[in-house]
């Protein structure tokens, strides 16, 4: 017997961490850009798993890749090498334009992961004294939920009642340069940003911003590593957000799509310099760089090799920032885009951003809110020009019936 939506919704209560509060839909199936509920009623997934769905639900050459892998082997640990991790490593190496991979599974890990090779990389590299290191991050970031992560997080529901925190963080503005050239010193190891601050709103930051960045970065003799765990891999138009700019940080952190919406993969990927500080022993995760992660991690990257998702994206990226346009004023009060990737801000007056996140459910189209009243737009890469005109037209729809 399949249980209802409504049966299923109710039996979690009790038994499952209230720590999200999901739409009220219930999915069984998907594929490519829709995804199906218990009764079969059909949604186009306009949020692809917060950007781990860039291929869409199942692409074809990843469950091919994992299904091949499933049948030949899992998991060693890395006790033992496997046949799969060089080739992973290789290729992820060779699409980010850096030298070495650091596998993990969450984009979280690769956050504390980034942490503490940049930390390391103080004291033996650049010569900081023993436990003063520092790291700079920015206002509105958000890296994960470990302990030492909402330890320099400025959202008070990620903080409170979690302490004590992690010292050795300072937090600047985001997007301001004079904050960031003031808070780096001779202790600094690192600056840790996102290129485009995803849960924050899609804050997309002023053009220049990513090389000032390198720049201050530069001249503080420090590691700059970029948080591409949500702007990453094709999302933006480009490999890395920081292309945009045609900056290449010391460090990058990938997750979420990495792992093909299959399985989690994440990667800190860094110059030699960098993640050469870890040493046997130092470092390590038991599912790490582990065969199916690295075999499904690599179908992902031999799919961003051509360029033609990140093109799709940028393409794509126009038809949303038109749709956008033509409703700022009618409920839209402002939007930031870039690529498929878009935060916009509702009229307050029209409802909340779960409200508007409600009602498009309820017509068949899948988003999540985020601060209140923005709503976050990021399909899957393999979503077409008509599907993406068709929810912006039913969110200008849900916009007007108010
Ligand atoms: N970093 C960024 C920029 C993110 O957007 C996220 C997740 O939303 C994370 C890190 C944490 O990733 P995970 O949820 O896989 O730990």
């Amino acid at each position: 017997r399949t249980r209802s939506s409504a049966d299923l919704i109710r039996a979690e209560e009790p038994v499952l961490a209230h720590n999200y509060h999901p739409l009220p839909v219930v999915v069984a199936r998907a594929e490519g850009t829709w995804v199906e509920d218990v009764e079969g009623r059909r949604y186009l997934d306009m949020l692809a798993g917060y950007s781990a769905l860039n291929f869409g639900h199942r692409h074809p050459a990843l469950i091919e890749a994992a299904h091949r892998q499933l049948d030949t082997l899992t998991l060693t640990s890395r006790a033992f090498h496997n046949d799969r991790l060089a080739e992973f490593a290789e290729s992820l190496a060779e699409l980010t334009g850096l030298d070495m991979v650091l596998p993990m599974n969450t984009g979280a890990e690769a956050v504390e992961s980034g942490i503490k090779v940049a930390r390391k990389w103080a004291y033996e590299v650049k010569g900081v004294p023993a436990d003063r290191a520092t790291i700079v991050v920015a206002a509105g970031n958000f890296h994960g939920r470990t302990t030492t992560i909402v330890s320099f997080s400025t959202d008070p529901e990620a903080r409170g009642g979690f302490g004590p925190f992690t010292p050795g963080f300072r937090v600047v503005p985001y997007n301001d340069l004079a904050a960031l050239e003031a808070a780096v010193d001779e202790t600094t190891a690192a600056v840790l940003i996102e290129p485009i601050q995803g849960e924050a709103g899609v804050l997309i930051p002023d053009e220049g911003y990513l090389r000032g960045v390198r720049e201050v970065t530069r001249r503080a003799g420090c590691l700059f590593i970029a948080d591409e765990i949500q702007s990453g891999l094709g999302r933006t138009g480009r490999t890395l957000a920081v292309e945009h700019e045609d900056v290449m940080p010391d460090a990058v952190l990938l997750g979420k799509a990495l792992g093909g919406g299959i399985v989690p993969v994440s990667a800190v990927v860094a110059r030699r310099e960098v993640l050469s500080v870890l040493r046997p022993g130092e470092h390590g995760s038991t599912f790490g760089g582990n065969p199916l992660a690295a075999a499904v991690g690599s179908a992902v990257v031999e799919l961003l090799r051509t360029g033609e998702f990140q093109q799709r994206a940028a393409e794509l990226g126009v038809v949303l920032r038109d749709g956008l346009t033509a409703l700022v004023g009618r409920g839209v009060l402002g939007f930031r885009a870039r690529g498929l990737w878009a935060g916009v801000d509702i009229d307050p007056a029209i409802g909340t951003g779960r409200e508007i996140s409600r009602r498009l459910m309820d017509r068949g189209i899948l988003v999540k809110d985020t601060h209140g009243s923005t709503i976050r737009l990021a399909p899957p890469l393999t979503v077409t020009a008509a599907e993406l005109r068709s929810a912006l037209g039913t969110l200008g729809e849900v916009l007007r019936v108010g």
